[in-house]
């Protein structure tokens, strides 16, 4: 950026990509709070979206490649210095995938899977990844999944090169520690982003309490909407998917394993017509809690804000009994949350976009798709370097370039 140094920074979108975008500008050597204002818009509540709904996988193994090792470096980094694990349940898990075939349920329910709803879309986790699973014995730990439900496990990571956060906590938290250091929150949904001379120059924004119309300066302003980012950028190529999942306490304690799952679900099972393939994803989690979700869909258009997502009980009771047919523990444990989100993607394949669009001070960083948990701090330095320093200095992120995306 050729721009001259940045006062008032506005992020737009309290995600875990603006929160970890505000931490890593308020600690950035520039950044100091007599000289520089940072705010940062949210419309509804911090990680309200999907970045306080997935699941918190973190891998060495994720894409894109250029950010990848360095997000992961920096979650490591982050849990160290912010004690992490007891804050937001940073820790290193084994990972595999499971082939299994699905027990028949003591009690059959009604399932949207059964009633046939639209064709379910992978979240895309398992890209690049062999998808054949090879017949192999349980791992010590796996006990909890049943032995006459497994068919295949196979370990997709050694250790340390897959963890886990639990996003909620994690997101909150960025967003405490960036407030400690002069970020100002406020809560409102931003319309629009004012320019003059092909440069920004504002943000108005709708307040959530007085509903008044509000205007903030800006020289530069990160949009960090995820797949609202269209609302405010009508260029960029993102568009949101939904999906739903579930938060179980079981009825024993798990293992530290995430696994991702191909049960086969024979004719009959929860009313089901025909047979059928499901690959929900199961993360155990340290405050003895087990995350799972399951495909996406694209039946319900995105709504206004993430208070308005429609959350279809059919789709969370069938991920509730796929994982409960092949876990004792799973199935008799107790269900906390059923919720849904929808996740940033990009409509012409790729993402992430991280960078100055052809709008002088205008910085996209949004369209993480199934990996924005992984890939959060390392895009919120990356984005601190580009606004203080004027150009990312930490990893060569050239590739996911906006204007490339004709942004
Ligand atoms: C089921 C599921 C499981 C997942 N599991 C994982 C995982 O295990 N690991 C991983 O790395 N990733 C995972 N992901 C992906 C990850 O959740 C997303 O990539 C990430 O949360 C995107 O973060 P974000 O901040 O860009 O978007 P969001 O979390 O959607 O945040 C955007 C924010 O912007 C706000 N906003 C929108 N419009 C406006 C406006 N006009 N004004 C003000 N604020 C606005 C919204 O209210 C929202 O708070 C998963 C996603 C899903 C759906």
């Amino acid at each position: 950026m050729t721009a001259p140094e940045p006062q008032h920074i506005v992020i737009i979108g309290g995600g875990i990509i603006g929160c970890c975008t505000a931490y890593f500008l308020s600690r950035h050597p520039l950044y100091h709070p007599s000289t520089h204002s940072i705010t940062l818009i949210e419309a509804t509540t911090i990680a309200g979206g999907a970045s306080g709904k997935a699941g918190g996988l973190l891998a060495k193994w994720a894409y894109p490649s250029c950010l990848v090792p360095l997000s992961f470096r920096l979650h490591a980094r982050l849990a160290e210095e912010h004690a992490g694990a007891q804050r937001w349940g940073y820790r290193l898990v084994e990972c595999g995938q499971l082939g299994a075939t699905a027990r028949t349920l003591a009690t059959s329910r009604p399932s949207s899977t059964a009633s046939g709803q639209g064709p379910a879309e992978s979240l895309g986790k398992r890209l690049g990844l062999d998808k054949t699973l090879k017949a192999a014995g349980l791992p010590e730990g796996l006990q909890w999944v049943a032995p006459d439900a497994v068919t295949s496990y196979e370990e997709m990571s050694k250790t340390g090169d897959t963890a886990q956060v639990h996003p909620e906590l994690f997101t909150r938290s960025m967003a405490v520690l960036a407030k400690e250091r002069g970020v100002n929150i406020v809560y409102g949904q931003a319309k629009s982003v004012g320019k003059t001379d092909g440069r920004v120059q504002s943000v108005t924004y709708t307040d959530k309490e007085t509903k008044e119309e509000k205007i903030v300066s800006a020289d530069t302003v990160v949009l960090t909407a995820g797949p609202w980012t269209q609302n405010l950028y009508s260029a960029a190529p993102i568009v949101g998917l939904r999906a739903h999942s579930v938060v179980v306490r079981p009825s024993k304690p798990l293992s530290s394993h995430a696994l991702f799952t191909q049960i086969h679900l024979p004719a009959g099972f929860s009313r089901l017509k025909r047979a059928q393939l499901v690959t929900p994803e199961i993360y155990c989690r340290p405050d003895n809690t087990a995350y799972a979700c399951g495909p996406g869909d694209q039946l319900v258009p995105l709504p206004s804000t993430s208070d308005d997502v429609q959350i279809d009980q059919s789709r969370c009771q069938d991920v509730i009994d796929q994982i409960g047919a092949i876990s004792d523990e799973l199935r008799d444990g107790e269900v906390l949350v059923r919720q849904a989100c929808y996740l940033p993607v990009s409509e012409a394949g790729g993402g992430p976009f991280i960078g100055e669009t052809s709008v002088k001070g205008l910085i996209i960083a949004a369209g993480h798709t199934c990996w924005g948990i992984q890939n959060a701090p390392g895009t919120g330095l990356c984005v601190s370097e580009l606004v203080l320093d004027g150009k990312v200095k930490s990893a060569n992120i050239q590739s996911l370039d906006p204007t490339k995306a004709g942004m």
